[in-house]
């Protein structure tokens, strides 16, 4: 590191410290990307005399209300409803809204964040933007995630629009959530506004292909990965963590293209399937009948192993892995698993769910020399599909599965390029954490100085 543009990235990171007491994960995406940045402050002075550091770390508008609905019983419940706009000077502010109760305003932050970098990454004009609500959907019958789902609109639509922000599903919000949120939106402002939510029925202006989109993104990004290295999926086993969206479809595209998942998980526990994950017996359990995965060990028999509130990279423990795709949520690969994977033979790692290794994690991969393709990259697809649903919503169109597929292919192509190409360019070859951060930092970067003082 040049000694004068640590001191600055040292600076703000404590700056970013002190404004932002107790949010953990978003002061962890900031270092994230932070780390980085030296070679590129060195490269570019004038990001650091525009105070570009300063200013990308806070957001441009945060909302934070209040969400009343009421139960099946009668009872009146509150929630905590959040929409974080970080940053537009690409686009309208663009990103998911997360349904958990484990969320605070940290967490959208931190998503909003690296939704940034995600979204600059595809070369789409879209900002980043995250939101969600502290709701927890397990449990909760149609008719009160429908009221709850009203209720929420019912504030955010204000915020929203085609050209404004574009909010998306994310974990607990699927097709569903994003119907009965975009009905309520229409009743409100009188106007079939397509574009001003992604992830919509396909019969009512959704895009084909946005379901399977981060699954089939990050596969094709791990492919890319391995064929620089002269490998490829074919014969390799693999295991995923979760079993949402992003998991499942990611199985599906491992499978088409030769690989074999050996492991899957929920927040229960994980199982082992040495012949092969049954992906549509997990659909079913998983998305049909919303049980637990061990619901599938117990249907499957004898041949699959379920192991009760055991996480999936405990699996790798004496087997040999070749790929690990983490599609569950942050911070769920931690330092021992990471070892546990090298020592299993693992060749790359994918983060299919928002910053899921610790950094302490990533660490022991890079030191390994295992190849490592961050989220923000790796799992792109699903939110430049979004962008695909829009284009289509604003032109009245819409494309076949194949056109679509072949966008989203090309894509991540482009965003595998761009960051190999910036890694080379700035003397870390192969690092994909470091191409992806800088490529990400400087697409935005170079927009907010051309808009001026914003
Ligand atoms: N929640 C997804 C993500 O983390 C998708 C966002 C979108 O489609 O807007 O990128």
């Amino acid at each position: 590191r040049v000694a004068h543009d640590t001191t600055v990235i040292d600076r703000v990171y404590a700056e970013v410290l002190a404004r932002n007491p107790g949010e953990g994960e978003f002061h962890q995406a900031v270092h994230e990307v932070f780390d980085s940045l030296d070679r590129v402050l060195a490269k570019n002075p004038h990001y650091v005399s525009e105070s570009v550091l300063e200013r990308i770390c806070e957001p441009e508008r945060q909302i934070i209300f209040r969400v009343p609905w009421v139960d099946d019983a009668g009872r009146v419940q509150i929630n905590r409803g959040f929409r974080v706009q970080f940053n537009s000077a690409l686009g309208p502010y663009k990103g998911g809204l997360r349904f958990h109760p484990s969320v605070l305003l940290g967490t959208v932050k931190f998503l909003g964040f690296e939704q940034i970098f995600k979204n600059a990454l595809t070369g789409m004009p879209i900002g980043g933007g995250k939101g969600g609500s502290d709701f927890d959907p397990k449990g909760k019958s149609d008719a009160e995630i429908m009221r709850f789902c009203q209720s929420f609109m019912t504030e955010a639509y204000r915020h929203l629009g085609e050209y404004t922000d574009v909010p998306a599903g994310d974990i607990g919000v699927g097709r569903r959530e994003i119907g009965y949120l975009f009905g309520q939106y229409k009743r409100i402002v009188n106007r079939y506004e397509s574009g001003v939510l992604t992830g919509k029925g396909i019969t009512w202006g959704g895009s084909l292909v946005r379901t399977e989109a981060t699954g089939y993104g990050l596969v094709f990004f791990t492919q890319r990965m391995l064929e620089q290295s002269g490998r490829s999926l074919d014969g390799a086993r693999v295991l995923v963590s979760g079993s949402g969206n992003v998991a499942l479809y990611a199985m599906e595209k491992v499978h088409a293209l030769g690989g074999t998942v050996v492991g899957a998980s929920d927040s229960g526990g994980a199982i082992y399937d040495p012949n092969g994950i049954d992906i549509d017996l997990l659909r079913d359990v998983k998305e049909v009948r919303r049980e637990r995965i061990s619901a599938y060990a117990s249907e499957k028999g004898m041949d699959v192993e379920y192991r009760e509130g055991a996480n999936v990279w405990q699996v790798a423990d004496g087997a040999s892995i070749d790929v690990a795709l983490p599609c569950a949520t942050q911070n769920e690969l931690g330092e021992d698993d990471a070892r546990l994977l090298v020592a299993s033979g693992v060749r790359a790692v994918a983060e299919g769910a928002n910053m899921p290794t610790t950094p302490a994690a990533v660490r022991v991969f890079r030191e390994a020399g295992v190849l490592f393709g961050p989220g923000k990259a790796a799992n792109a697809g699903g939110v430049a599909t979004s962008a695909l649903e829009m284009q289509q919503n604003a032109s009245r169109d819409s494309w076949s599965f194949e056109h679509t597929e072949e966008r989203l292919s090309d894509i991540m192509d482009g965003i595998h390029a761009r960051c190999a190409e910036t890694a080379d360019e700035y003397g870390a070859p192969g690092d994909y954490v470091i191409g992806a951060n800088i490529a990400g930092f400087t697409r935005v970067a170079d927009a907010m100085l051309a808009l001026g003082v914003i």
